[in-house]
């Protein structure tokens, strides 16, 4: 179910247990920002979710409230994670669905990147 981008921030959706290390994940990169972590149910042959520490909804919450340091260091930190994943040379994928159209799940901001194979055109 699309979360409802209305309700305050949820301390218990299940990005923040991982965040607090309440449920396991396979980590790729952890800095003052970010978390990164390989998705549960990969969609590509390297599928990983990258996070930020704050307790952010959506992409709307932390491009509206985050810092510029928390901007700055999470947008470094995907960037970061998708070259240490050996993606660039072939290319790769950022997607944040966002609210009930964007079919966001987890109610704390995640991109997912995606690479790995040829990915299909972007259908909406
Ligand atoms: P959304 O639809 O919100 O953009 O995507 C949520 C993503 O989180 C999905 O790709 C889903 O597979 C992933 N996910 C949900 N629960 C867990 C979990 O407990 N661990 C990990 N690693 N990924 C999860």
């Amino acid at each position: 179910m699309p979360i409802d981008p209305t309700l305050p921030y949820d301390p218990d959706n299940i990005f923040a247990r991982i965040l607090r290390g309440e449920i396991p994940c396979r980590k790729v990169h952890e800095d003052e920002f970010s978390l990164a972590f390989h998705d549960i149910a990969p969609q590509a042959p390297v599928h990983i979710l990258v996070i930020p520490k704050g307790a952010y909804v959506s992409w709307d919450d932390f491009s509206s409230k985050a810092s510029d340091a928390e901007i700055a260091g999470f947008t470094r930190a995907v960037g970061k994670v998708a070259r240490d994943a050996g993606l660039v040379a072939s290319g790769y994928r950022l997607l944040a669905n966002t609210g009930q159209h964007g079919h966001q799940e987890v109610p704390h901001l995640h991109v997912h990147i995606f690479g790995g194979r040829q990915l299909g055109a972007m259908i909406p």
